[in-house]
């Protein structure tokens, strides 16, 4: 192989990996179906706000460390901005963009009135003390705070971030607007606004596409043999609500490997070894398997939901489930995507499959603003009709449009959004 041709797989490679680039190649595919014109077009691609802040902290030792951090707002058409806050050694503005722009997807495609945001600063947190994450997070806080608020941007946790993280934003920013404003944020620990059922969502709302996506296929739970790649928030949670519902669980993963049992596993005994040990390893009832092999098991329903760029054009055509929901954020590159349709493989794409978490922290913002907050029954029982609405929408233009479910769930956003656009007009 020639020089030249190992540069312009590495660049096919690279192009392959970027999130910006899937994301923007998946929104080009929608809009030509929707006939969308350039100028609306134009729009909908360029992030509406991006802040970039540097943000000095005291460290233990006495020292001063400038980071940098970002807050992208990709649209506000539908209203306030949502989207995750991470903290991470590789943030790049764009990762930032593409998470942001999904986020307005995201939000569409479920139909909350929403626009997407992003945000992120560059660290890393497993060198810094709590007391340098709190100064931190206090000082990113004060720094987009002019951007923030219920009815501008309400952020949330994402990579290395959680509920504290969430509670020291809250308190910045009521310190400065000099009352609790408990709606600038969700995923806040339950005694500060949070609301029931938000840390179970996304994986309640995995394991709700997943009814629906075996009622198309005309199979049962109990029928079906399952991989879950990834036992955290999403994969732990949709793996034990999958189980519960009679499915087989035949694997679940950690960043450290795979367990396997083709007999299905005993989920809750599975998570309990996990939550006991802090790895999947040392698990007795199963076979271990390294990472790279889970995800091409003999199974009839794949959750990859772990991190992104899993299912790539080195496995897609060797992975043998027929069906996939996606927990994670972009786990199937493009080309992977498109590896996948033409082997008649059905996705439900991540923008639908696991917006579970985003459509329950705008529970969490309605409770905060009305100060009445929910039973789980209800917040549960609210979830599963936006999730069996959103479903049927996206299917629907699936079959009606002859396009995958992915292709079917941004033409469903897209189109929303250029319709409000439409409506509203050009302010100018
Ligand atoms: P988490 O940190 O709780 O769990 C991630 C899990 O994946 C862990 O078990 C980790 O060990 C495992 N993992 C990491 N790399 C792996 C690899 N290469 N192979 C196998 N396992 C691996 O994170 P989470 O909240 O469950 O998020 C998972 C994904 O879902 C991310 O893409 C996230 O952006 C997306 N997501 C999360 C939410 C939410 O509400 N938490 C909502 C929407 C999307």
């Amino acid at each position: 192989m020639s020089s030249g041709s190992v540069v312009a797989d590495s660049q096919a490679l690279q192009d392959e990996f970027n999130p910006f680039l899937s994301m923007a190649k998946e929104f080009e595919v929608a809009a030509d179906h929707l006939n969308l014109d350039q100028g609306i077009r134009q729009v909908l691609r360029m992030p509406d706000r991006e802040m970039k802040v540097s943000l000095p902290v005291l460290m233990d030792d006495g020292s001063l460390s400038v980071f940098v951090g970002y807050r992208v707002q990709h649209n506000f058409l539908r209203g306030p901005c949502k989207g995750g806050i991470r903290f991470a050694p590789e943030v790049n503005i764009d990762e930032i963009r593409a998470l942001a722009a999904w986020m307005t997807w995201k939000c569409s495609v479920v139909n909350i009135p929403f626009g997407g945001a992003k945000g992120g600063v560059i660290c890393d947190p497993r060198n810094m003390s709590i007391g340098e994450l709190e100064r931190l997070t206090r000082r990113y806080t004060v720094a987009i705070m002019d951007i923030l608020g219920p009815d501008r941007d309400v952020p949330a946790p994402d990579m290395n971030t959680n509920e504290q993280t969430m509670a020291w934003i809250m308190d910045t920013y009521s310190m400065h607007v000099r009352r609790t404003t408990t709606a600038v944020v969700t995923g806040k620990p339950l005694s500060i606004g949070g609301s029931r059922g938000r840390k179970e969502a996304t994986g309640r709302g995995v394991m709700i596409s997943a009814n629906e996506a075996l009622k198309i296929v005309g199979r049962r739970p109990e029928d079906t043999r399952v991989v879950v790649q990834g036992s955290g928030n999403v994969g732990g949670v949709a793996a034990m609500l999958l189980h519960r519902q009679g499915y087989r669980i035949l694997s679940l993963s950690d960043m450290y490997g795979s367990i396997h049992n083709e007999h299905g596993l005993d989920v809750p005994a599975v998570l309990t070894h996990l939550q006991e040990t802090g790895r999947l390893e040392g698990y007795s009832e199963a076979e271990h398997l390294p990472n790279e092999e889970q995800l091409e098991l003999d199974c009839d329903l794949l959750v990859p939901a772990a991190t992104e760029n899993q299912i790539t054009s080195a496995n897609a055509d060797r992975i043998k489930a027929k069906l996939i929901v996606e927990g994670a954020n972009g786990p199937t590159t493009a080309v992977a995507s498109q590896i996948l349709e033409d082997r008649g493989v059905i996705v439900v794409p991540d923008i639908l499959a696991n917006a579970g978490g985003v459509t329950v922290s705008y529970f969490e913002w309605i409770q905060d603003r009305m100060g009445y907050f929910w039973t789980e029954e209800i917040v549960n029982s609210r979830l599963e009709q936006i999730m069996v609405d959103s479903f049927r929408d996206v299917a629907e233009t699936a079959g009606t449009r002859k396009v995958s479910m992915r292709t079917a769930a941004y033409i469903v956003a897209i189109d929303r959004v250029a319709t409000v656009y439409r409506l509203r007009g050009l302010f100018s």
